[in-house]
């Protein structure tokens, strides 16, 4: 077990190309599972390889329990990597892929032998041990993940370990590995542009596009309170909506106005903030957030508007209408019986909408955040 930091880290693999990696800074506890999530080509695995390194820095510094390993070979600095392509020996037994590491490191005999039974059991491929890789079809990656664990390094990193396998399989092997981390508490890095498996595997969670982080929290704070447009609109599911207005002033208190052909309604914001009407805005809200409004009124500001289309999921009812000519998903409970063209009394909290520049992306005034007014947001670069 050992923290992780990492320290005004910047990458390039070479001159006259774009940074990779810009002024990455993150700070992770021992036993800390963190979740690096971001679109594809934004630098993740460019990341991991630095941690593990097997790619050199080009600035700042990488720590392990406070002791700089930058300039540290891949083997000495006892960080264990699972990479998105399981590069498993075909030739060899499922026993003999796990123990290859520890065969390397001339472990007796014995020693090795116990490694395999220990991590086998923990992966639950006791009954797979004799089989050829080919033999496995989606059990491969447990094997490619038993050889990482057949260490006990100070730190694991998984690169995309389950972005191969079908949905069925990476649903299960998400619990294992939450489950497995509980049980072993190593420091873990896991990587995936999987949104889902951001929310439901990390302690601590970093956005990253193009080379920054956008915002590094708790799965909640990333959720509740997004540093800006982009980390709003990637997590979550379905998507935030983003209704682009202009917003109105009344008696010093800023209102966003809002039109379902149907009907109009005013949002009250909460806040006052001088020349915020004079800039284009986009009021988000997540699909959660807007509701049936109750027959006898409780003060929430209320709408109706007509069905667009239905989808049912199962477990909720995603009604869509049109808010400012713009589709709003709402996600509704799926005993109600809503039809394309009916109309719907919908309201919203306003206390949960946020608000963010059209033109940075930047979250802006404080609606939504006073919450948490605990500044999560460790960096902010923009859009
Ligand atoms: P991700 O894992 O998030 O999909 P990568 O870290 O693989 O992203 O890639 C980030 C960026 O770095 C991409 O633009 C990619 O083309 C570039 N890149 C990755 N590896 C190399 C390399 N060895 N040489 C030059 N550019 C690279
Ligand atoms: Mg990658």
């Amino acid at each position: 077990m050992a923290t992780l930091e990492l320290r005004n880290v910047n990458k390039t693999y070479g001159s006259g190309l774009p940074d990779t990696l810009k002024d990455i800074e993150l700070k992770i506890d021992s036993g800390e599972f963190l979740i690096l999530v971001g679109p594809s080509g934004c630098g993740k695995s460019t990341l991991m390889n630095c941690i593990a390194g097997l790619e050199q820095i080009s600035g700042g510094a990488i720590l392990v329990d406070d002791a700089d390993i930058s300039g540290m070979s891949p083997k000495d600095r006892d960080i264990a990597m699972v990479f998105q392509s399981y590069a498993l020996y075909p030739t060899m037994s499922v026993r003999d892929n796990i123990a290859f590491g520890l065969k390397i490191r001339k472990l007796p005999a014995a020693a090795i032998d116990e490694e395999v039974a220990r991590v086998s059991r923990l992966l639950q491929i006791e009954h797979l041990l004799a089989r050829k890789p080919g033999q496995l079809s989606g059990g491969q990656q447990r094997v490619a993940m038993g050889r990482a664990l057949a260490r006990r390094p100070r730190i694991y990193l998984f690169d995309e370990p389950l972005s191969n396998l079908d949905a069925k399989l990476r649903v299960e092997m998400r619990t294992e590995i939450k489950l497995m981390h509980q049980r072993l508490k190593t420091t873990t890095v896991y990587v995936t542009h999987d949104q889902i498996e951001a929310m439901t595997l990390g302690d601590k969670v970093a956005v990253m596009k193009d080379g920054v982080i956008q915002q590094f929290g708790t799965p909640q704070q990333i959720y509740n309170d997004p540093a800006n447009l982009f980390v709003a609109s990637f997590i979550g599911s379905p998507p935030m909506n983003f209704i682009p207005l202009r917003l109105q002033r009344r008696e010093g208190r800023l209102l966003a106005l809002l039109d379902s052909g149907q009907a109009r309604c005013e949002l009250p914001l909460g806040i006052s903030e001088a020349g915020l009407e004079e800039r284009d805005v986009i009021l988000g809200i997540r699909p959660e957030q807007i509701s049936l409004a109750p027959t006898t009124a409780n003060g929430l500001p209320t709408i109706r508007a007509e069905v667009r289309i239905t989808e049912p999921t199962g477990p909720d009812l995603l009604v869509f209408v049109t808010l400012n000519q713009t589709k709003v998903c709402c996600r509704l409970s799926p005993d109600m019986p809503a039809q394309v063209g009916d109309s719907l009394n919908l309201q919203f909290d306003p206390a949960r909408v946020l608000l963010f520049d059209a033109v940075s992306g930047e979250r802006l005034g404080t609606v939504g955040s006073s919450r948490n007014a605990t500044g999560n947001v460790a960096q902010f670069k923009g859009r």
